[in-house]
């Protein structure tokens, strides 16, 4: 395999080693969230859209939370810094940016409020966030 190629590997191995593991900002924020008493489920497949879950979930109150890694769903503030195989990489963001948007308005479309966080933002202001949308739901 030419070097470039046997690179390209390695990385994408670790960056779907990094996707499918419970990565640390997520559980920041879901356990600030368990210590304020919340209960929701974690990797929530999307009603309709089996494939694709949701990083929190109040299912009883139709609030679907995703927590998005600044690389991979293509946070502005922090572009990718890819020097290697930089088309392939920016396809897989406009690809799983076009995926998060289909997400989002599919849910919406049944109703469902829709609460989507960056990983450069910090875990008590997005637990605060959904602490609002929580109440706000029940209150109603
Ligand atoms: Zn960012």
């Amino acid at each position: 395999m030419p070097l470039d190629l046997q690179a390209t590997a390695a990385v994408r191995r670790r960056m779907q080693r990094t996707v499918r593991e419970d990565n640390a900002f997520e559980r920041e924020v879901r356990s600030l969230l368990f210590g304020r008493g919340f209960r929701y489920r974690i990797h929530y497949p999307l009603p309709g859209m089996k494939r694709t879950t949701c990083d929190v979930a109040f299912p009883g109150l139709r609030i679907a939370v995703f927590l998005d890694g600044c690389f991979w769903h293509g946070c502005t503030a922090h572009p990718p810094s890819v020097k290697k195989n930089t088309e392939f990489w920016l396809e897989k963001i406009d690809r799983n940016r076009a995926r998060d948007a289909r997400a989002t308005a599919h849910l919406a479309a049944l109703g469902w409020t829709v609460l989507r966080f960056w990983e450069h933002e910090t875990a008590e202001d997005i637990a605060g966030a959904i602490t609002s949308a929580v109440s706000c739901t029940k209150a109603s």
